[in-house]
């Protein structure tokens, strides 16, 4: 990004932009590089107009959340990243059983406002710590329910700064990922919920809360589930049957806890952490032919 670029960038954003942002306090893995710029967007107006400011500057540009599902590597992002903030990161309200937030409102304030209401369905997403964006990119899911199950219609701001609404019945949702378009940002979710006594709404939030602080690290920086489950079998179970709890590299480990948690013990690398995931994949294939995928999305270089 040339000097001209960056000042356009700060006149359009009202200077909401970091240049050189180290990324690490954006990712809850707490490691990794910088973001040649990192925009925080508060209306659909600056959205539309940055995207298409980048999109004909031929600057790449990418959005984060909770930056929960992202290694970002240790040399940074080329590019522009996008954080919804404001009306973008707010929840709209509700109608009828309807609810619309921003794709930058946290999975936890949803599922607060759907205790309120008194609306079921998000339970799942309980200790998610990401966004309802990042949730529909993701196709995030537990407990056997999935974000794209729940979809109404999103809009999305396309990578040439094009506003747009796609119907969830328009979306193909897969394992972990969904057919929205990868350079587009997804700035509203409208999902489709149920009614139910508040009580009981809660309740199923707290089991499913303590049920995640019994079994994973949450003590320590981690990205969630770094390998998907392949068919059939249990990602966690194929590396603990490799003998790699514990197994370190540099600053990560694979958990003690959680066989597919990989943690920052505080002063990982991407690259550790990357190096990591390769040696569990190459065990793990040489003692059941398996090959593991990752959930995590490595980002930069
Ligand atoms: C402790 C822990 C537990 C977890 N448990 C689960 C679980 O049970 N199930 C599960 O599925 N995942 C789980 N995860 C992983 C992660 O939380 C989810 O994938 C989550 O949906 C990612 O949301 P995010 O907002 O943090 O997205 P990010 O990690 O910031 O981004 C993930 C991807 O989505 C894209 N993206 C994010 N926001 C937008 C947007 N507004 N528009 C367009 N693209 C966007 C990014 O470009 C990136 O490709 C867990 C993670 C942690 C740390």
């Amino acid at each position: 990004m040339n000097n001209r670029q960056k000042s356009a960038l700060l006149e359009i954003l009202n200077d909401s932009v970091i240049f050189d942002a180290e990324m690490a306090s954006y990712s809850t893995l707490r490691a990794g590089g910088r973001a040649e710029a990192l925009c925080f967007i508060n209306s659909l107006a600056l959205l539309t107009a940055v995207m298409g400011f980048l999109n004909r500057e031929s600057i790449n540009c990418m959005a984060i959340g909770k930056g929960s599902n992202l290694l970002v590597m240790d040399q940074g992002i080329k590019g522009a990243v996008l954080i919804l903030k404001g009306e973008l990161a707010n929840i709209r309200g509700r109608s009828g059983n309807l609810v619309t937030a921003g794709g930058g409102v946290s999975n936890r304030e949803l599922i607060k406002y759907c205790i309120q209401e008194g609306l079921s369905d998000m339970e799942f997403l309980a200790g998610v710590p990401g966004t309802i964006g990042g949730a529909v990119m993701m196709n995030a899911g537990a407990y056997g329910k999935e974000t794209g199950d729940y979809i109404e219609k999103i809009g999305i701001v396309t990578s040439s700064g094009i506003a747009e609404e796609l119907f969830g019945s328009g979306i193909n949702f897969s394992y972990r990922g969904s057919s929205v378009p990868e350079r587009s940002v997804i700035y509203s979710v409208t999902i489709k919920l149920r009614n139910d006594e508040r009580a009981q709404i809660k309740e199923r939030v707290e089991k499913n809360l303590s049920m995640r602080r019994a079994s994973q690290p949450l003590d320590m920086p981690n990205c969630g589930s770094v390998f998907k489950n392949p068919q059939g079998d249990f990602a966690a179970r194929l590396i603990e049957a490799s003998g790699l709890k514990g197994f370190k590299i540099g600053g990560a480990m694979i958990s003690r806890k959680h066989a597919n948690f990989i943690v920052n013990m505080g002063d990982a690398k991407a690259s550790d952490i990357l190096a990591l995931i390769e040696a569990a994949r190459k065990r793990v294939k040489e003692d059941s032919g398996i090959v593991l995928e990752t959930e995590v999305r490595v980002v930069g270089q």
